[in-house]
């Protein structure tokens, strides 16, 4: 009986699972293993919300193995010992995992290659977070794109493999021990903590996937921008933790636009385009890992940027006097999700209103966005900064109190997360009180003057111009 081993991690699904389906095919006895990474209290890069979307993801993937006679096997440490461990408890011949878009994820990869070797048991892995991975897509010369849209042309153009495959049978041996489930606790965080989260687990991806696949998507292109609607999939979390399948989503988009015409196939068009975003950056974090470190733009490393941890803890509180930059942080601290215009919003108004350090940004948005991804955060923040691959340049500095007119004209989303502005008609919320007025009694006057804060920046940026 061949034994083998599925080693679970952004990829926490049954339905169409590449290495999954690979191990099931193998071994006529497969483990599938879960390894709970071992930090205590604070990380800076994670937090109760992501954390807590984990494990119910992970309790309901452990209540539906048993229909494939499979057992969630929950074990932590560092996931080269882990496996070590269980292959020599196992006598287990191979190793199946899914790969890993991150630099961190890469790097154990690697160490586990080398520990199976030493050991003579194999390792396989394999392509599903994504359609076009490593160095699938190269420019004509060969090197990585550093620029969206020839990258988002070439990834349309070249053609996908969607095979789908799905595990029939794993008949994992009830005999493994296995840990509890876990819980925020395990990590030392407070379930409190936890804000309003989407559903979790496969199933409640799926019906997100359903859902959009059947309407919304045909409107995307006219609605993603206004965050008062739900106009956009809220597939984020899912993508992130694999709930779903990329060649699922990625089908269903194109059997949606088959038959449409005009605004319909603009709409699910535009969010092809936006999964092809998704790999861009995943494809820049590969080829230029130092993003996480630094500037991609050498030009703008070292900048002279300001340090106020009392301008940043208003920022994060959504206390900043500005109704839409405050509605935005209070949905993520309300919810552990953010539009993506508010994220756009927020971030410019961090970096170029308060001339604040990206990177605080791109933390804090780490540690409470139930989808926080590396790769998507530190691009969308980098470009947001002005600093990163393809970014905004840094002379277009959006201003906060326009962009809450053109994209929460009537104020519905304000509304919804700043009750001190709820009777306030729509026209006053777009533009700042005059005299240094506030809004409302309970409601903050703007922390900036925004036409002064944009000089003090573009002042900043242009001693590298
Ligand atoms: P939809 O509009 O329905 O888009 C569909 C999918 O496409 C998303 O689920 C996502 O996987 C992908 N996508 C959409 N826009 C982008 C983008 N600009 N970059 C990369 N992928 C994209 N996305 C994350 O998944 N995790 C993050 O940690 C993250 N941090 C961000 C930080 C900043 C400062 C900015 C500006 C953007 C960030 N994004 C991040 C991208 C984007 O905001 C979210 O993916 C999107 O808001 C999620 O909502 P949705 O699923 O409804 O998106």
């Amino acid at each position: 009986m061949k034994t083998v081993i599925h080693w679970f991690r952004r990829d926490l699904r049954l339905t169409d699972n590449t290495a999954l389906a690979a191990a099931a095919r193998a071994g006529e006895v497969v483990i599938p293993v879960f390894i709970l990474s071992d930090w205590k209290k604070e990380h800076a890069w994670t937090g109760p919300n992501r954390q807590h979307f984990l494990c119910e993801s992970l309790r309901e993937l452990a209540d539906s193995l048993p229909e494939k006679d499979g057992r969630l096997i929950i074990r932590q440490g560092r996931a080269d010992e882990v496996l070590r461990g269980l292959l020599e408890e196992t006598g287990a011949d191979a190793i199946y995992f899914n790969r890993d878009p991150d630099p961190y994820g890469r790097e154990m990869e690697r160490r586990i290659e080398k520990m199976a070797e030493a050991l003579g048991r194999a390792v396989f892995s394999s392509k599903d977070h994504a359609l076009h991975e490593r160095d699938e897509l190269l420019t004509v010369s060969g090197g990585p794109y550093r620029v969206f849209t020839p990258y988002g042309r070439a990834w349309r153009k070249l053609p996908k493999k969607c095979e789908r495959r799905t595990a029939a049978k794993l008949h994992t041996p009830e005999t493994i021990g296995s840990l509890d489930l876990p819980t925020v606790k395990t990590w030392g965080l407070d379930a409190a903590e936890v804000a309003d989260i989407v559903a979790p687990g496969e199933k409640a991806a799926r019906k997100r996937m359903g859902r959009f696949l059947d309407g919304p998507v045909f409107d995307y292109q006219k609605r993603r921008d206004l965050p008062a609607t739900e106009g956009t999939s809220r597939l984020s979390q899912d993508l992130r933790w694999g709930l779903i399948s990329i060649r699922e989503l990625y089908e269903g988009c194109l059997a949606a636009m088959k038959g449409t015409i005009g605004a319909r196939r603009e709409g699910v068009e535009t969010y092809l385009n936006e999964l092809a975003w998704r790999e861009f950056y995943m494809q820049v974090l590969r080829h230029f890992p130092k993003v996480l470190e630094t500037e991609f733009d050498e030009k703008y490393r070292g900048l002279d940027w300001r340090n106020s941890e009392r301008d940043l803890r208003a920022w994060r509180e959504g206390r900043t006097g500005f109704p839409i930059v405050d509605a935005g942080m209070r949905q993520l601290r309300e919810t552990g999700f953010i539009h993506n215009r508010l994220r756009m919003i927020v971030a410019m108004f961090l970096t170029k209103d308060l001339r604040i350090y990206w990177m605080s940004g791109e933390s804090h948005f780490l540690r409470h966005l139930t989808d926080g991804e590396i790769a998507s955060n530190n691009g969308g923040w980098q470009w947001s900064a002005g600093t990163g691959a393809d970014a905004a340049p840094y002379f277009r500095i959006q201003n906060p109190w326009t962009q809450g007119k053109r994209f929460d004209p009537a104020g519905g989303f304000i509304r919804k997360y700043v009750p001190e502005l709820k009777d306030v008609p729509a026209q006053k919320l777009h533009c700042p009180p005059e005299n240094g007025r506030t809004l409302t009694a309970q409601y903050v006057p703007p922390m900036v003057d925004h036409a002064e804060a944009r000089k003090a920046t573009l002042k900043m940026f242009q001693t590298r111009a």
